[in-house]
């Protein structure tokens, strides 16, 4: 499994997965010091997307994890 935090993409067909945003950061650089390519880097957010869709369900039941936002909200 992966625990890759972020991609680094460039236009020559280099790509390489981070674990460290740091790290990915620094590859950037490196690859732009290296080849005078400007690439770019994508940050994964799936997993944080998933636990705001857990917590705006509510799904727990507590006061503090229900979004009051949300049509289903009783006061
Ligand atoms: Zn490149």
């Amino acid at each position: 499994m992966s625990d890759a935090r972020a991609t680094v993409v460039c236009d020559c067909g280099y790509e390489e997965q981070f674990d460290r945003l740091r790290d990915a950061r620094s590859a950037v650089a490196d690859h732009r010091d290296d080849t005078g390519h400007d690439p770019t880097w994508k940050i994964h957010e799936v997993a944080a997307g998933v636990e705001q869709a857990g917590a705006d369900a509510g799904v727990c039941g507590r006061p503090e994890c229900t979004n009051e936002e949300s049509p289903l909200y009783r006061d």
